[in-house]
């Protein structure tokens, strides 16, 4: 049971305190009704406000919410700049950038996912593609490689001149007693110095008007992760999770936590028990906050998780929310109307140590 106590716990109205941990996978004593006709949503993590945009303009237009999703999602994985998906995404230990991506379709209840694939900046295509052209989910490593290259995907180089550098001010960091020098630093601007190891991800997920449901998360993972890291992106359960009779969740943050614990598939449940999609992703922080307790190096000096992790969730009825461990995180909903930065419910007001 979590220690936390009811004044760390800021949100009131959670109501998810001991009581949280009921099994998850049960019936679906509230399932939504569906909602044809219903204003459509779109909602990302903060990163996303162009594919919100992107994606409810192919929404409008009448368009699957699976070609919105991943339409929107491709203008962040081709973007050089945001170095943590697609082109530019910051690389493994090794200088090399390995992409994870997973796409589910709520009204087929089919999911497809690529995980550790090389050289193919839009990996929640060749996700889709394991989804409608495979009996698989899931295709890693080569095997997703060689897949994607079936399908004629061009291969390129997908670390850009400033993730190279980023990745070797890491590695002259790393330690004093090997071959490599610090890296020089000055001239640098602030952001450009930092050799913090980094997460960064875009999840997105989106109702139609029908009722139709789909989501996708893409991502480089965690930057200078050892080769073959695979993060909770790609994984069914836990980074992404559609039911076309309830809602969609997704995430970004600390993969290893949300593997532990597959907080999609649960805030999914939560919503089907009758939580409201915030509600179900602060009863989801609490679940990976009371584990985390029981790994100390991941911890604060008051027990609170010393990463990230937010999650993102949609339901059937068009209802949103977001939560996260510590205040300041923001998300992105485009409602039908306006496509705008929202702030992320939270447990705790401050960071932890260290974070
Ligand atoms: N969840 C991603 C991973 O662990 C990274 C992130 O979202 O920051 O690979």
């Amino acid at each position: 049971m979590s220690k936390f106590t009811r004044r760390d716990f800021l949100k009131t109205g959670v109501g998810v305190g001991a009581a949280a941990f009921v099994p998850v996978g049960l019936g679906r004593a509230a399932a939504l009704t569906a909602t044809a006709g219903a204003r459509p949503r779109v909602v990302s993590s903060g990163n996303g406000i162009r594919a919100t945009q992107k994606a409810m303009e192919i929404l409008k237009a009448g368009g699957d919410p699976l070609d919105a999703v991943i339409a929107g999602v491709n203008i962040v994985e081709d973007d050089p700049d945001d170095m943590s998906v697609g082109y530019g995404g910051l690389p493994n230990e090794d200088g090399v950038v390995e992409l994870d991506s997973s796409v589910m379709y709520g009204p087929t209840h089919t999911a497809g996912a690529v995980a550790a694939l090389r050289n193919i900046k839009n990996p929640s295509k060749v996700a889709r593609l394991v989804m409608e052209r495979t009996d698989h989910v899931l295709l890693v490593g080569e095997g997703a490689l060689k897949f994607a290259r079936a399908h004629g995907f061009k291969e390129e180089d997908l670390l850009t001149e400033q993730s190279r550098e980023a990745w070797l001010r890491w590695k002259e960091t790393m330690s004093d007693v090997d071959n490599w020098f610090p890296p020089k630093t000055e001239g640098l601007p602030a952001e450009m110095r930092s050799v913090m190891q980094t997460h960064g991800t875009i999840n997105c997920i989106a109702l139609d008007g029908s009722g139709r449901l789909a989501g996708v998360t893409t991502t480089s993972g965690l930057s200078w992760k050892l080769a073959g890291r695979v993060g909770d992106s790609p994984i069914i359960g836990a980074g992404l999770y559609v039911d076309n009779e309830i809602g969609a969740a997704g995430s970004t943050g600390r993969g290893e936590a949300n593997l532990q614990t597959c907080a999609s598939f649960r805030i999914v449940d939560a919503m089907g028990r009758g939580l409201s999609p915030e509600q179900a992703c602060l009863e989801a922080c609490k679940a990976v906050a009371a584990k985390t307790k029981l790994i100390p190096r991941l911890c604060d000096v008051q027990g609170r998780p010393k990463f990230g992790l937010d999650f993102y969730a949609l339901n059937k009825k068009g209802e949103f929310g977001a939560g996260g461990f510590y205040q300041g995180g923001r998300y992105a909903v485009h409602d039908g109307v306006d496509n705008k930065l929202r702030d992320v419910a939270y447990l705790f007001k401050n960071p932890g140590d260290g974070r």
